[in-house]
Order: C-alpha cells, then structure tokens, then sequence
C-alpha cells in the first residue's frame, strides 16, 4: 500500500476539507467526482441552494485555515422569523448573546472555494465525471462509469454522500450493515426573488419559518437578495406531496396556509411542479471503517435530516476529529480508523435523534405558548449559571461539547425547566437542580 496517497469518493462539502486537511500533512490526494466541475458551468443558470452553517463547521473550516475564504460568503441569521397562520410575525433570537447566531451560505459557493483551495495544493487532484460504479475485489481496482479502472493500493475515504457506493461496499463485508430509516416526510425547494428595486422581500437576517403543525415552510437569505424556500410535507396523506398533484389544489394549499408568501414566491405554482421532490432518511451505518483501508465521512456515514442545519458541520467536524485522531494515532491508521469509528459514531446517533426531535419544535412547538414559556426559562437558567445550564441549540449551534453530551444534558434542563413555573420563577430551587444534576461544562 501506499501511505504517502489517499483516495477519497465524492467532492461534495466534506471530500474537498479531507482532501485541504490531508495535502496539508503532505498526503497526496487523488479525489473522485461522479458530477461535472461546476466551476465551469454557467452559475447564473442555476437556482441557489443554500445551508446553514455554524458553529461546528467553522471550527473545522478555521483549522483548516480555509475559513477566512469562506466568511465574505455568509449571510447572519440571528433567530427565527415566525410567520403564523394568522399573519402575525415574530422574532425568536437564536441567543442572548449576540455573537451566537447561524449563517447562510451557498452550498454551490462554499463547493467551489474548497475545490479551490484543495487544487490549490500540488499535492491534490480532482478528477470530475468519474462515478463509482463498484469495488472489483478480485481484481482490487476501483471501478467507475466512464470505463476507468483504479487500482487500489491507497487508504480509500467514502465522502460520496448518503447513497454511498464505499458504504455499500464495508456493508457486504460487515456483520452489523447500515440501516436507513425514512422520515416520512419530504421535501421541495422554491424561490423568493429580489423585488423590482433589488432588494431583499423579507428580514434578511432570520432563518424565516411558517410552521403549520404536520408540515411546514422555511426561507434562508442567499446573498444575491433571494431567499431559498424549502417546503417540508409528508410524502403520503391528506395533505401531501402524493395528494397536491394539480395547479389548482397546489394554489389552494398555499392560499389556506401560506396567504403571506405566496405572492412573492417565484413562478408559483410552475416551479412546485418543476423542482424535484427530495425524500428524507437518516442513515446509521455501524461500521465506518473496513479491513483498515476504508473509511466514511459525512453523509456516508450519518445522514440525517435537516431540522438542525447539521449535517454538513457534523461533516466538517469529522475531518477535523479524523486528523485529530491521527495526531493522537501518531500515524498508526489502524489505530486511528478505529479511534475515530468509536468516538464519532455516539455523537452522530445523537445528532441523528435530535435532528429528528427538531422537526417536531420548528413545524409545531415554535408557534405554542409553552414552547415559548419554556425558551424564557431556559434563557434564564442560561443567564445564571452559564456554565451548568446551556439551552440544547445553543449547545448543539454554538459550542463543540460533544453531540452524546448535548443529548443527555438536553434531556437533564428538560427536566429541570418541566419542574419551574415561569409566572413565579423559583430561582433557589432552580439553582439547587442545576448544580445537583449538572456538572460545570466550560
Ligand atoms: P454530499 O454533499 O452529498 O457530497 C457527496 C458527493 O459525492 C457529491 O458531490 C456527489 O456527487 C458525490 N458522489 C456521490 N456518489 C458518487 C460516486 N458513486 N462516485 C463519485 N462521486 C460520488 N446541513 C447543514 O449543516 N446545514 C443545513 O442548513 C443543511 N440543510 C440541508 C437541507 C436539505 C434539504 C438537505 C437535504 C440537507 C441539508 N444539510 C444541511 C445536510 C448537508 O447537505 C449534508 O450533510 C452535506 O452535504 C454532507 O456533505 P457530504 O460531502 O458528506 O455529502
């Protein structure tokens, strides 16, 4: 084998950091694309699709030291812009503290400042319109679309995303494969233009959402003045992707539940029809590592559903944990791939779960009065002691505690705040359950 070499699949958001945090520990990188370089194609043709990124991910981006390339490209959303059903609008701070917030950013963007910056390193190479078809154990070669065969003699990385081929390869060879669990709920991107004097049509610095029990809307400000909506719905039902199948029932659906938007969305409702519907799972895949050779990243190993704006900083974050194992390996991959299955697999599980607990706040809980009641508390509590009680977004959004230790602390404060009343805040009891049952975070 070849250990000055590495092999990584697919040059989404995670393959392109691998392959910068690699070349910079003097690695040769070799990186395989299925899609055309979209640096070559005209971006202007394209609809913006743009994520949240916070806390986690620019941690990763910073050690890369990548970030500063990045950051001209964020747009700050610094709370929610609830939308209710009857018109009224308000604003949930992501934080008290005013430098805690998310950003937007273009995914298309971000893609391209990574390819960048890794090509920019002789040490990396990326070859585009080259989709991995299989692995030929037989006659241990790599083989792709375009007729290509690779032989393997290198540390392969699988950062090919959710369907991954290198996933599918250590789960024929695993006792314990991967299971995908689907969400039942999927998910259609629309668009909100600039209005005629180029100007944003709604707060560019909020996350906007138009929670409505069963399913919901959401908008993120892109950079050139637009905003991406994602519409969220069951995939089958009463009122679902499968039952909004006409102009007429789609321009109902809107009018009854979305009034406000719908005469700022764009080309409504041809582009409902237009724009693919995108199904929702997460995936737990047990093993992340094979025969010390192969090893998954990001949505290969763990994607989950996008109620947290997670899934690419957790991705982000794992390249940074992979060369932090690596240092602590001190260059024993063996060591190091199954250092970084064990410490990363929790954290991703519990990631995974709260992903999925936050569609029910975002499309439900937000717009309720006991949901609102229980923010106050919690900021109080935060207020207080800032170093037992941290709200869980803020931990999860804010902070690099651990995913696992976000998920238990998260279910300790429920507790905590179910037990006060906010009309008469009892601040000694509270003092006594949070030092009692939490222990001293930063
Ligand atoms: P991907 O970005 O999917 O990249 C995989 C790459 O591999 C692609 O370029 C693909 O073309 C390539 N590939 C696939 N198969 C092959 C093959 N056989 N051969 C060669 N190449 C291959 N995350 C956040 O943090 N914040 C958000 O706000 C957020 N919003 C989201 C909204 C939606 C609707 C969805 C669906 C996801 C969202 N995510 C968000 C999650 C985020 O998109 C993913 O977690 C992230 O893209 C994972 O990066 P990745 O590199 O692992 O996978």
């Amino acid at each position: 084998m070849n250990h000055n070499t590495k092999t990584i699949i697919g040059s989404g958001l995670c393959g392109p950091l691998l392959a910068i945090y690699l070349s910079q520990r003097n690695y040769q990188v070799r990186l395989y694309e299925k899609r055309q370089d979209i640096r070559a194609l005209d971006v202007s043709a394209g609809r913006s699709i743009n994520l949240a990124l916070s806390h986690r991910g620019i941690q990763a981006l910073k050690s890369a030291k990548i970030f500063d390339k990045i950051e001209p490209y964020l747009t700050p959303m610094k709370g929610r812009m609830i939308h209710n059903k009857n018109g009224e609008i308000e604003f949930q701070p992501y934080s008290m503290h005013n430098h805690e917030y998310i950003n937007s950013v273009s995914r298309a963007e971000l893609n391209k400042v990574l390819m960048n910056q890794a090509e920019s390193s002789e040490l990396v190479e990326i070859f585009f319109d080259h989709s991995l078809l299989e692995i030929d154990d037989n006659a241990k070669e790599l083989v792709f679309n375009n007729g290509v065969r690779v032989p393997i003699n290198s540390h392969i990385f699988g950062a090919d995303g959710s369907g991954s081929i290198i996933r599918n390869y250590i789960d024929k060879k695993s006792a314990l494969p991967s299971t995908i669990e689907p969400l039942g709920h999927s998910y259609k991107e629309l668009h909100i233009s600039p209005n005629q004097s180029n100007e944003y049509q709604l707060e560019p610095n909020a996350l906007h959402i138009w929670p409505r029990g069963e399913f919901m809307l959401i908008a993120l400000p892109n950079m050139d003045k637009s905003f991406t909506c994602t519409l969220f719905l069951p995939t089958t039902g009463e009122i679902s992707f499968s039952s909004l199948t006409t102009n007429k029932l789609i321009s109902t659906f809107f009018e009854e539940y979305f009034e406000d938007v719908l005469p700022i969305l764009e080309n409504f409702p041809d582009i409902y029809f237009s724009n693919p519907t995108g199904r929702l799972s997460t995936v737990y895949a047990e093993e992340w590592q094979y025969n010390n050779q192969y090893c998954l990243m990001g949505d290969a190993a763990h994607a989950i559903v996008p109620f947290f704006g997670q899934g690419m900083n957790a991705s982000f974050e794992d390249c940074q944990i992979l060369m932090d194992c690596l240092d602590i390996s001190n260059g024993d991959w063996e060591d190091l791939f199954i250092r970084y299955n064990m410490l990363r697999k929790e954290d991703t599980d519990a990631i995974a779960k709260m992903a999925i607990e936050n569609y029910l706040e975002m499309r439900d809980l937000v717009a309720k009065k006991e949901y609102i009641k229980e923010r106050k508390i919690s900021n109080i509590l935060y207020k207080h002691y800032p170093n037992y009680f941290i709200p869980r977004y803020n931990m999860v959004s804010f902070t690099s505690i651990p995913y696992s230790e976000v998920y238990k602390r998260g279910k300790i404060q429920k507790k905590i705040i179910s037990k006060l009343n906010i009309k008469n805040l009892d601040l000694s009891k509270a003092k006594k359950m949070v030092h009692e049952q939490l222990n001293s975070i930063l």
